[in-house]
């Protein structure tokens, strides 16, 4: 949990007269204790454990534990594990890495739902024996039938009027198996003419013979959602449980479970809007078909914005955590865009990076003047904008790599690089002017030829003179040969996201891998280490296929942005 000290809580607006303007979900907490409602502010992140967290679930994580942080309170971790049908124990792991990679910490507080089944069970019998709960014999369709519209009501069950007794014994009867699977249900009693369908005698408690993970074959009766999330909530004193705005409708139904089931300092739902993605694949769904299909490589496929996919690539917490704050906490559904992700994670390693020489598509440039075998150290400051990075020694020779790229045999109009005749600086080294070049039957280029000014060294002007192109290098000599992943988006852009059948339009340059040249200090990277590799973006050493001595490196972003801060 290092990463925690540097997410440090936003104190942003807490001190009194600080004009900082408060989204809504602060200020309904800064009024709940203002009048007294809550002594304290208690949050949770509520994941069921049956799937990889995305960048959306971050935004959930984030303000969650960002309340509890502002407020001086707490932030429970509990797995939404009620459902016996889909959870894995696999994601219960996954879960935990990411939340706590984001820095969100819930200290001793990690909790499982399915260990307040026989609370919840307990509530059941309260609403029984309080008239407000029924065992319905109505099969599923029936139900659905009888439920109305939203223009008109429902119909009451002809099992709604059954005796207390009676239902606590059907009730008991459920839990001890002797029912099958849908036979019977147990019903809140509320209203079958509300206007709000979810209050129109909810089913509560279902019959499933079916193994839990964590209870095992303890109980073969479940609660539904809407029934155990309140619950849940209120045993762990959440004071402000925060979820999204398909919930709304929800709300009603949340107070009455808390309320019926008489639970002191009652815990409140706030709905906020979720975070959308242009252009980004986030459904569970489609990215079990790329992993099945073999599109990409696991639900940490850099090219997903999985927490673990993003963390693979070279995001960092704090970028993400810039993300999920410029993109804004409101009501209002909108769209965010992935070039804002970019600038965060460009923003948070312009300083942090330290800035390294790699080649990525090589041509070889010799230096005809420059002693044969001889290699100097050069003194190279990592970061130019964070003098605290220092410097380190780069080996310079006769014979470099440099990007195709920047050479052109015959150039165009404003091309400031290297071609015949021309003098550009060898970024940190020194000047050199192209004396000619050769090439293979085909016409490529396949050497470059040089000379350089030796009073020049560092890359300085000796007389004044100026060059108007810097281009990187690499010393051959010493160069590590690495395999660089070059990422875009997994969806074409041009094309949206769906064709006409349904299926993904795919980027079929998603990932482009090539073989580079970087210097030295660069093939010693270990695994997660990121770098600005100069003129080409920012890299991150892959934490899973790196080994020592030998990285590969994915791309994070390049450097230019198409994006501009509002
Ligand atoms: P499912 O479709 O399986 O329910 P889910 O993405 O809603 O998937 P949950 O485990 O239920 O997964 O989500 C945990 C929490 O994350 C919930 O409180 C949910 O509201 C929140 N959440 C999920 N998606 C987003 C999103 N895109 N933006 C913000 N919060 C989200
Ligand atoms: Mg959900």
């Amino acid at each position: 949990m290092e990463e925690n000290k540097k997410l440090e809580p936003e104190k942003a607006g807490k001190e009194e007269g600080t004009p900082v303007s408060r989204h809504f979900i602060e200020q309904f907490i800064d009024k709940d204790l203002a009048d007294g409602v809550y002594s304290h502010v208690q949050t949770r992140f509520p994941p069921e454990p049956n799937g990889y967290l995305h960048i959306g679930h971050a935004k959930s994580i984030l303000l969650n534990y960002g309340m509890a942080q502002e407020y001086g309170g707490k932030f429970n971790l509990r797995f939404d594990d009620t459902n016996p049908t889909k959870e894995k124990t696999e994601f219960v792991e996954s879960i935990k890495e990411d939340v706590a990679w984001l820095g969100a910490d819930w200290e001793d507080r990690l909790f499982f739902a399915s260990n307040y089944f026989q609370q919840m069970y307990e509530c059941a019998v309260l609403l029984i024996k309080k008239g407000k709960a029924f065992v319905c014999d109505l099969t599923a369709e029936e139900i659905r039938e009888t439920r109305g519209t939203l223009t008109e009501p429902g119909t009451n069950s002809p099992y709604r009027d059954r005796s207390v007794e009676e239902n606590l014994q059907l009730f008991e009867n459920m839990k001890n198996g002797m029912y099958a699977d849908g036979e019977k249900v147990l019903r809140a009693k509320i209203d079958m003419a509300s206007p709000n369908i979810n209050m129109r005698d909810p089913i509560i408690y279902r019959v499933a013979h079916m193994t839990h993970h964590n209870t095992g074959d303890a109980w073969c009766i479940y609660p539904m959602y809407d029934f155990a999330h309140p619950i849940e909530d209120a045993i762990e004193h959440i004071t402000h449980s925060l979820c999204t705005l398909e919930f709304e409708d929800h709300r009603p139904l949340y107070d009455w479970v808390v309320r019926e089931c008489e639970f002191e300092e009652p815990p409140r739902q706030i709905e906020f809007a979720k975070l959308y993605l242009k252009n980004v694949v986030t459904g569970k769904r489609y990215i079990k078909k790329l992993v099945e299909n073999g599109i990409v490589d696991g639900w940490d496929d850099p090219r997903l914005v999985s927490i673990s996919g993003l963390r693979r690539r070279g995001y960092t917490p704090e970028s993400i955590k810039m993300f999920v704050e410029l993109s804004g906490i409101s009501k209002a559904q909108s769209t965010a865009e992935m070039p804002l992700l970019e600038y965060c994670v460009r923003e948070d390693l312009k300083t942090k990076a330290r800035r390294m020489m790699a080649v990525l598509d090589p041509v070889k440039l010799v230096i005809d003047n420059y002693p044969e075998g001889q290699t100097e150290m050069l003194d190279v400051p990592n970061n130019t904008e964070n003098e605290e990075l220092g410097s380190r020694q780069v080996p310079f020779g006769r014979e470099l790599y440099i990007e195709r790229e920047d050479f052109m045999e015959v150039p165009p109009k404003k091309y400031f690089r290297l071609f015949p005749g021309n003098e550009v600086r060898l970024m940190n080294a020194y000047f050199v002017t192209c004396t000619g070049l050769e090439k293979d039957e085909d016409g490529n280029v396949t050497v470059i030829h040089c000379s350089y000014d030796p009073a020049s060294r560092g890359g300085n002007s000796p007389d004044g003179r100026k060059v108007k192109g810097t281009i990187h290098w690499v010393a051959a000599e010493t160069a590590k040969q690495v395999t660089v992943r070059l990422y875009e988006n997994i969806i074409d852009e041009e094309k949206g996201m769906f064709a006409e059948d349904g299926s993904l339009n795919l980027n079929p340059k998603s990932l482009v891998e090539v073989q580079g040249f970087v210097e030295p200090a660069l093939g010693n990277a270990e695994a997660g280490d990121r770098f600005q590799f100069v003129r080409n973006g920012y890299f991150c050493a892959d934490i899973k296929d790196s080994v020592p001595g030998q990285p590969v490196f994915n791309r994070i972003v390049g450097l230019k942005s198409s994006f501009k801060l509002p």
